[in-house]
C-alpha cells in the first residue's frame, strides 16, 4: 500500500499549530509501520534555504485554475525509509512572508492557493509511479481533494482515482469563500449543491470534505461526539450527523523522539521519572532566565498557546487577575494571536512582575523549556480537537489543569475519575470562576508533596505514542480500501 497525505502545514518545514506536527508524526508512524507514505505541502518562504537537503525541482506542471493554466512544479525529499515529502513549489501562492496571512489579515487568494495545492495532490497521485490507493487530506485547505477525487471517479474521467480520507483537525476554521472561487475548482456547477460545498450561499471547502471523502476522523473521541452537536458543530453539525457511521475519533499521538526530557538539546537539564532533580533545575533555570524570583517552594505554571477564544485565554487573564496577588503562584505564558489577549496578559506581568510572565512571540525552544519548568499546565480551552500540549505537559510532569472538553477530556485523569490513575485536574464550566477553583486545587496539590509525585508520575509515564495511533489509520485504510 502507498498512502499519500495532503496538508497545508509539515513540521519541520511550517507550522502555525498542532497540525504540522500532527501529519509529520503520523506520515513518521506508518512509515514505521513498513507502509509506503508520501507527503504533499506547499513549498513556503524559506523553506528550501534551510533544508538543502529538498532536491531541486523536476518535475513541472500546469494546473487549470478557472480558465488559465497556472504552472508549478514538485521538489522532493526523501526523508526516511519508506517517507517522501513532495512540496509544491509555486512562488506567486506560497512565497509568503505568512502561511494564511499577514498582519492579522487573511490572504485574499487563499482559495486559489489551496485549490492548487489539491490539485497539485492529486496530480502526483495520479502519475506517481506506484500510485497511492489512499490521498489523506487534513483540514480545510485540501477540503475539495475528497470532492475532486470523487468527480473523477463519478465521471468516468479517472476511474481509479484513489479512495479519499479526510481528518478534521479543527472545524472551527472551514475555508468558506464567496461562490465565484468554484470556477477555480474546474468542476461542473452541478456539482456546486447542498449535499457537497455548498454552505449558506457560500463555498465551504471543509464541507465538500465532509461530503464526499470516502471515511471521516477526527483527532479525539470526544470531539468526534461534540461536533455533532450544535454546541460545538459550528453550523455543520447535520452533515456530520448523517455522516456519523464514517466518522471516528481517533486521538493524536505525541512524537517523543521531539518531546522527551532525556536527550533533549532544548532542555538545560535531562530528568525522568526516577531522577526529577532534573526537573527542579529546569524550573530554577526558567525562573532565573525569565527574572522570577527562583523559588521552588512556589507553584509555576505554565502555558503555551495560541491567543485565540478557543483556548479561553480571556478566562485565563481573569482568573489570575482574581487571584493575584494573593496566591502564591508564578505564571508563565508564551504566545502570539489576538492582540487585546495579548495586551491583557502583558498588563499582568506589568502589575506583576515577581508572579506572571508574558512572552509574546512563537518560539519552540522556548515552550519545552516551560514544558519542563512547569509544576502546572493551563489550558481551559473553549473547545479542543485534541490538543498536543497537555501530552507533551503530561511526558514532561507538568500537571494538566484542563477544560473537560475534545482531546482534553480523552487525554488527561482527573481523581474523581479514578483516584489511581489521576493525573490532572478537570472542570466543566466555561467561566473563570471554574477554572479558578480548578487551580487552585492545584495549588492544594502541589501543597501536598506524595499526591503531586502520585499525579506527576501518572503523567509521565503514560504512552500517547503515535505508533498505537498509526495502527488505527492502518485499520481505517484498509477498511476504506476492502470493507469493514
Ligand atoms: P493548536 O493546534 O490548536 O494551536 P495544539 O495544542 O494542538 O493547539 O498544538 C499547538 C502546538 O503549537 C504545540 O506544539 C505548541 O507547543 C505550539 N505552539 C503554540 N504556540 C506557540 C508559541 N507561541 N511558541 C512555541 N510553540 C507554540
Amino acid at each position: 500500500m502507498h498512502v499519500l497525505l495532503a496538508a497545508s502545514e509539515l513540521h519541520p518545514f511550517s507550522k502555525t499549530g498542532g497540525l504540522a506536527d500532527a501529519v509529520a508524526a503520523l506520515a513518521q508512524a506508518i512509515a514505521h509501520a513498513g507502509i509506503r507514505v508520501s507527503v504533499v505541502t506547499p513549498l513556503y518562504r524559506g523553506i528550501a534555504g534551510k533544508f538543502p537537503a529538498i532536491r531541486p525541482a523536476t518535475w513541472r506542471f500546469d494546473l487549470p485554475m478557472g480558465p488559465k493554466l497556472v504552472g508549478g512544479s514538485f521538489r522532493c525529499l526523501e526523508a526516511a525509509p519508506n517517507l517522501t515529502y513532495w512540496f509544491v513549489d509555486q512562488p506567486d501562492y506560497f512565497d509568503r512572508a505568512g502561511l494564511y496571512n499577514e498582519a492579522n489579515r487573511d490572504y485574499p487568494d487563499n482559495a486559489a492557493r489551496f485549490i492548487f495545492l489539491s490539485k497539485a495532490a492529486l496530480l502526483l497521485a495520479r502519475h506517481h509511479p506506484e500510485p497511492p490507493s489512499i490521498v489523506h487530506g487534513h483540514d480545510w485547505q485540501v477540503g475539495l481533494l475528497p470532492l475532486l477525487a470523487y468527480h473523477g471517479r463519478a465521471s468516468g474521467n479517472w476511474p481509479s482515482a484513489p479512495r479519499t480520507v479526510f481528518t478534521i483537525h479543527n472545524l472551527a476554521y472551514q475555508g468558506s469563500f464567496a461562490v465565484d472561487a468554484w470556477a477555480l475548482a474546474n468542476l461542473p456547477l452541478g456539482w456546486f449543491h447542498m449535499e457537497s460545498a455548498a454552505h449558506h450561499g457560500r463555498l465551504n471547502f471543509l464541507k465538500g470534505a465532509l461530503c464526499l471523502a470516502d471515511a471521516l476522523t477526527t483527532v479525539s473521541p470526544r470531539y468526534a461526539e461534540e461536533i455533532c452537536t450544535p454546541e460545538y458543530g459550528c453550523g455543520l453539525e447535520g452533515v456530520l450527523r448523517r455522516r456519523g457511521h464514517d466518522l471516528t475519533g481517533i486521538l493524536n499521538g505525541v512524537d517523543y523522539a521531539e518531546w522527551n526530557t532525556t536527550a533533549n538539546p532544548a532542555l538545560p537539564h535531562a530528568y525522568d521519572s526516577f531522577h526529577l532533580a532534573g526537573k527542579a533545575a529546569n524550573k530554577a533555570a526558567l525562573q532565573a532566565e525569565l527574572g522570577l524570583p527562583v523559588d521552588a517552594s512556589v507553584p509555576l505554571f505554565g502555558n503555551i498557546t495560541r491567543l485565540t477564544d478557543q483556548k479561553g485565554c480571556d478566562l485565563v487573564a481573569e482568573a489570575l487577575g482574581r487571584m493575584l496577588p494573593a496566591a502564591r503562584i508564578q505564571f508563565v505564558v508564551l504566545g502570539t494571536g489576538d492582540p487585546v489577549l495579548e495586551k491583557s496578559f502583558l498588563a499582568l506581568a506589568a502589575e506583576f512582575p515577581d508572579q506572571v510572565v508574558a512572552r509574546i512571540g512563537f518560539d519552540a525552544k522556548l515552550a519545552h523549556r516551560i514544558e519542563a519548568a512547569s509544576d502546572f499546565y493551563v489550558m481551559p480551552s473553549r473547545f479542543e480537537p485534541c490538543g498536543l500540549n497537555q501530552m507533551y505537559s503530561l511526558r514532561y510532569g507538568a500537571v494538566p489543569v484542563v477544560r473537560a472538553t475534545g482531546g482534553l477530556d480523552d487525554s488527561v485523569v482527573d481523581p474523581r475519575a479514578d483516584a489511581d490513575l489521576a493525573t490532572g485536574i478537570k472542570f466543566t464550566a466555561i467561566t473563570s470562576e471554574a477554572l479558578e477553583q480548578a487551580w487552585r486545587k492545584a495549588i492544594a496539590l502541589f501543597g501536598d508533596t506524595v499526591a503531586m509525585h502520585h499525579f506527576r508520575l501518572n503523567g509521565m509515564t503514560a504512552d500517547f505514542s503515535w505508533d498505537r495511533q498509526a495502527k488505527r489509520y492502518l485499520d481505517l485504510y484498509h477498511e476504506v480500501l476492502h470493507g469493514p
